[in-house]
């Protein structure tokens, strides 16, 4: 076991040893959890103790984990046997908000929201939005490049990056980017460290771009249709079309019912699915009106357009509520927008193929979608779910898609990475690693 004595010094109480404190820092929020214990936590407050920790663990091959706050999804954050955690959970200070030049520093800890309502206070605002805002961290939003809600309109966490300040896995601290709007200086280092998922260096700053609140009330819109297939055929034409909406989110009927009987809030199940976004500017509710059309014209069959956010936070449920009702086993698919009707009647025949029902949620308007297997939470039953999974990723595949739109691979899904990469591509990423992390120390065996 390595000793910790110099650990002990430079973090006293910061050295995290009780097994039950230890526990909490050792998981994410997904299913899998760490294979064995790690050795100790480092609750790091500076740049400066993230180096220490990481110069320390690399001398001793002693393998690390990064956790911010331990959302993900993909069990990236996850300790390993006899391991070293690095948590940022206490670099939680925004640097500063640069109104001027739309951009904010931040401590990687600090929780999404909040730098949200930073910049709202000077009348911006930070465009990722990944439902988990109130409780994931800025860093893991750039290590997992994070969609969200509104990525439709402003992109995802990639888009909102300037730049960042990383500790290289033997302790040395590095800086990439700029806060100019353009930067063409060697390789684009901070795109490399944006979704690198804590393998290639831990992020402990990051400038990120912020924009300002659009004026006027924001409108709120529903479209219930009778099929999956008509609704993802609708999110296709809104797209394409003029009125552009900040949010458009896809809930189908299993998944509208299981968020109701978690926290009702008066929504009706549709017979296929629900369309839900959200419109913004001086002509939010022409564009909301406009919008519902679409739908009507491609088959709704009851639309809405409302002033409050509570179709919106219907769908921000709906990881809770999965889980509330024990449906663990999902995936993160993207495919081309187009594809989405195709897509819906896929994962149909799937569903009835496997004699297993399918929960789908999805940031419709980006092509990302989020489906859960109803299966006993068993051996048996995971291995069915999984069945269920793997035929859903290879579908998407097969239209052009993805197996990871936000959530990243971690350990999850790092089985199906050949699904979608050639052997070349996994031979560079693994080259890359090999080149800034030549001892294997940094969160090693995921992502890539
Ligand atoms: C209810 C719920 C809703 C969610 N909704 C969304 C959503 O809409 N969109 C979406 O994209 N995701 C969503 N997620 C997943 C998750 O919130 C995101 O992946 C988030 O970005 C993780 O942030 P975190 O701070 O919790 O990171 P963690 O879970 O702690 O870590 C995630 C990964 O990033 C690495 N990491 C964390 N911090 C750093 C750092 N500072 N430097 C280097 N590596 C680091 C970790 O090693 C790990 O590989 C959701 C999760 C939940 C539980």
């Amino acid at each position: 076991m390595a000793d910790l004595q110099d650990l002990e010094r430079r973090f006293g109480d910061r050295l995290i040893r009780e097994p039950e404190r230890l526990a909490e820092l050792a998981h994410d929020s997904s299913r899998v959890g760490p294979e064995g214990a790690p050795i100790a936590a480092v609750l790091a407050e500076s740049t400066e103790d993230v180096s220490a920790a990481l110069a320390w663990a690399d001398a001793r091959g002693v393998r690390v984990s990064v956790r911010g706050a331990g959302t993900g999804l993909a069990g990236g954050a996850n300790a390993y046997p006899g391991g070293l955690v690095v948590s940022l959970e206490r670099m939680t200070r925004v640097l500063g908000i640069d109104a001027a030049n739309r951009t904010a520093t931040v401590e990687a800890g600090v929780i999404t929201a909040q730098l949200d309502g930073r910049a709202r206070e000077v009348g911006l605002f930070f465009p990722p939005d990944p439902a988990s805002a109130r409780t994931s961290t800025v860093g893991g939003n750039i290590a997992t490049n994070a969609g969200g809600l509104r990525c439709v309109a402003h992109g995802v966490t990639s888009d909102a990056v300037a730049a960042l300040v990383v500790v290289l896995a033997d302790g040395r601290v590095m800086r990439t980017g700029a806060r100019t709007r353009k930067n063409v200086v060697g390789y684009d280092l901070t795109s490399l460290f944006v979704g690198s998922e804590g393998t290639l260096g831990v992020i402990t700053e990051a400038t990120v771009r912020l924009k300002p609140i659009s004026p006027g009330a924001p409108r709120t819109f529903r479209a219930s249709f009778d099929t999956l297939t008509a609704a993802g055929a609708a999110v296709t034409a809104i797209v394409n079309g003029d009125a552009q909406p900040e949010v458009l989110e896809l809930m189908d009927a299993l998944s509208v019912e299981i968020i109701e009987s978690f926290q009702p809030s008066g929504l009706t199940v549709p017979a296929g699915a629900m369309l839900v976004g959200q419109t913004v500017g001086l002509d939010a509710a022409a564009k909301a009106e406009s919008i519902t059309a679409v739908c009507r014209e491609l088959g709704a069959s009851d639309t809405e357009v409302s002033e409050t956010d509570a179709l919106l936070e219907a769908r921000r449920l709906s990881n809770p509520a999965l889980n509330a009702r024990g449906l663990k086993i999902g995936c993160d698919v993207g495919v081309p927008v187009a594809a989405l009707a195709e897509v819906f009647a896929g994962i149909a025949e799937i569903s009835e193929r496997h004699g297993k029902r399918v929960s789908t949620v999805a940031h419709a308007g980006d092509g990302n979608l989020h489906c859960t297997v109803e299966a006993p939470d068993d051996a048996t039953g995971i291995a069915a779910a999984d069945a269920v999974i793997d035929d859903i990723t290879r579908l998407a595949i097969s239209l052009g898609g993805t197996i990871s739109g936000e959530h990243g691979i971690g350990s999850v899904k790092r089985h199906e990475l050949p699904w979608q990469l050639d052997a070349t591509a996994i031979d560079v990423q693994r080259a890359i690693k090999a080149a800034l992390d030549p001892r294997g120390t940094l969160t090693p065996d995921r992502a890539i």
